[in-house]
């Protein structure tokens, strides 16, 4: 996520020592980073394009990797924040490969996730914290927890069903605002965060009333945070169950 601090010894021997090394990750400066750790770095960068499908740019991201793993190459692709995180080719590319009968291996690494922990100051243990795609609570009935943190991923992108886009518009965003509403006051205040990638840089970290969200500059790199609006509420019925067993026990 962050250049100079996010990656493994690990990670980096499996840079060094592969034969040919693809590199997506979040910032040009940071892909000029793993270039330099290896002198063949091919970046998959050059895959996307507006108005393009990205489930063709998956597709062509994956076969690119293929076809230097089906020439026997040691072949390493290298992506920002965790691989297997919200992110789509890295697991598609493993599977593809051992489907083919050759070896693959994810290396668990930093994710975005990580770095709003530390950022916000939240431990997820303290009530909870839920995950989603932020386009799947538009396009399906999910049940969110309010008494939770809830983290939508790809908030820029919510409701768009084009896959083609690097944005959706402020209708669709509206939309995402009302479905919020449904679980949590107009008043509710919720963040925008990104992570900073260099570390000159500082993270995103901006409050913002739910209902003035839509209104609100998301990109790429933006994740909402909704922290709870009401306290968890004591289970009476397994409580008084608990205490049965414990003055069994007494
Ligand atoms: N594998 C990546 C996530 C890729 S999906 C990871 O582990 O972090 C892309 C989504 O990740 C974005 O839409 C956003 O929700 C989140 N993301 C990516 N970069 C981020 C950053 N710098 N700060 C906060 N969230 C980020």
């Amino acid at each position: 996520m962050m250049l100079g601090a996010h990656i493994g010894p690990r990670t980096r021997s499996y840079i060094e020592q592969a034969d040919v090394v693809f590199v997506a990750v979040s910032d040009p400066i940071v892909e000029l980073w793993v270039q330099q750790m290896h002198n063949d770095v091919r970046s998959l960068q050059p895959y996307y394009a507006e108005g393009k499908s990205r489930h063709q740019t998956y597709r062509e991201m994956v076969e690119a990797m293929l076809v230097e793993v089906r020439g026997g190459r040691g072949v390493c692709g290298a992506f920002y924040g965790h691989p297997g995180v919200f992110a789509q080719v890295p697991h598609a590319a493993i599977a593809r490969a051992r489907q083919e009968g050759f070896p693959a291996h994810m290396e668990a690494a930093v994710s975005a996730e990580d770095c709003l922990y530390a950022d916000l100051g939240i431990d997820p243990g303290g009530v909870g914290c839920q995950h989603y795609e932020a386009s799947q609570l538009l396009f399906y009935r999910r049940t969110i927890e309010p008494s939770a943190y809830l983290v939508l991923w790809q908030v820029g992108l919510a409701g768009d069903r084009t896959y083609r886009r690097f944005a959706s518009g402020p209708e669709l965003r509206q939309l995402l605002v009302d479905r919020l509403l449904v679980d949590y006051p107009a008043d509710h205040e919720v963040i925008v965060y990104e992570a900073a990638t260099l570390p000159i840089g500082q993270p995103r970290m901006e409050s913002v009333r739910l209902r003035d969200l839509a209104a609100m500059d998301l990109g790429m790199h933006s994740t909402l945070v909704v922290p709870p609006s009401r306290a968890m509420e004591r289970d009476q019925a397994l409580l008084a169950r608990i205490q049965e067993i414990e003055e069994r026990y007494a």
